[in-house]
Order: structure tokens, then C-alpha cells, then sequence
């Protein structure tokens, strides 16, 4: 018999959502089953980590204004705000340590007519804490934070499973298609090379 030797639990990914006060009631019923519980399942699927989401809100958090066209000045307030956030719920007891921590806003509109989810990306990883998704498409939130994970535009492909469908990594939907709610093997593989060294 192979002895059962005790693995330390890995830690795990902490999702904070922040739900923009513009966000319809209707929406918020589904928010989990519709934009994160396909995600973290996704996510447990191949990280070997525990992929937990904590609803948030209240001002200044979810009345952020997110929508213009200077995405960069957008992503650093919402940082800066991401951060305070993070700062008082440390304050309350809860260890968001990073860097499996991520925050994102999720909103009902788009940042403006050509972008419906930015991340704040640092090289050389290109990964990162903070993000903005719109829920308009139950895509953008794995998008988002496929981002933060290391996952790239460039590893997206086509699945077919009785249908063609669009990992979550793919730059411009083709509306033909269904969504995958999977990352490609190619940004699995990201994923895991950016946790590798991740307590
Ligand atoms: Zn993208």
C-alpha cells in the first residue's frame, strides 16, 4: 500500500466581487450561478486550491465611477479604492492576504462603447489584483479574472462539445458560438505556472 502522506493545504483563491450599485435587481438573483459558480468550478478543476467568492458593496465601493475612456485612470482609482476595501475588511477579521487575492467590480454597463471588462496588469507575469467586468455577457467575470491569473488573449481557442464554444479568454466573441466556461489547455497552463510558486 502507498502511504497516505499528509499534503499541506494549498491556500485559496479569495474572489471579492464588488456589485455596482447600477446593477438591476434581476441580475443579482442569478450573479453567483450565472457569472462566478461556473468559474470556481472551473477554476478547482485544474488549480488543486479552493476558489472562494465574497459579495461586497455599499459606497464608495459600488457607486465607483467606471465608465469613460481613459481605462487606465479608471483602473487606478479602482485600485486605490480596492485596496481601502481590503484594508477595512482586514479590519473586520478577514485575511485577503495577496497575491490570491483579487478584487473586481461587476457592473451593469460597459467601461464604454468598445470595453466590457479591464484588469490592472503588471509585467513580467502580466497578472494582477484588481479588475472591472460588466455582466452583460456571463463571460466577462472569467475573462477579468483570467487576467488577474495569468491567462492570455493570445491562448483562447474553440471548443466543441456538440457545439462550438469560446473559452473565457477570447478577445472578441463571435456571437455564433456558445461559451465554454473553460479556460484553454495553453492558459490552464499559465494559470498553474503563475500559482506554481504560491503558498
Ligand atoms: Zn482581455
Amino acid at each position: 500500500m502507498t502511504p497516505n502522506i499528509e499534503q499541506p493545504q494549498k491556500n485559496a483563491i479569495n474572489i471579492v466581487a464588488i456589485v455596482h450599485d447600477d446593477v438591476p435587481e434581476a441580475t443579482r438573483k442569478t450573479i453567483y450561478a450565472d457569472h462566478f459558480q461556473p468559474l470556481v468550478k472551473e477554476l478547482e478543476s485544474f488549480t488543486d486550491r479552493k476558489v472562494n467568492v465574497i459579495f461586497g458593496g455599499g459606497a464608495p465601493y459600488s457607486n465607483f465611477a467606471y465608465r469613460g475612456e481613459d481605462t487606465m485612470t479608471i483602473l487606478r482609482g479602482w485600485e486605490a479604492l480596492g485596496y481601502k476595501f481590503l484594508d477595512e475588511m482586514r479590519k473586520e477579521g478577514f485575511d485577503l492576504s495577496d497575491p490570491l487575492t483579487k478584487v473586481i467590480l461587476v457592473t451593469h454597463q460597459n467601461v464604454n462603447i468598445k470595453i466590457a471588462g479591464i484588469a490592472l496588469l503588471w509585467p513580467p507575469t502580466n497578472t494582477g489584483t484588481f479588475a472591472i467586468a460588466s455582466l452583460n455577457s456571463f463571460l466577462h467575470v472569467g475573462h477579468e479574472i483570467g487576467h488577474l491569473l495569468g491567462a492570455n488573449h493570445e491562448n483562447w481557442e474553440v471548443q466543441y462539445n456538440g457545439w462550438w464554444a469560446e473559452t473565457y479568454m477570447v478577445p472578441e466573441r463571435n456571437m455564433i458560438r456558445s461559451i465554454s466556461y473553460t479556460f484553454s489547455s495553453a492558459n490552464r497552463q499559465n494559470i498553474k505556472n503563475y500559482l506554481a510558486d504560491k503558498k
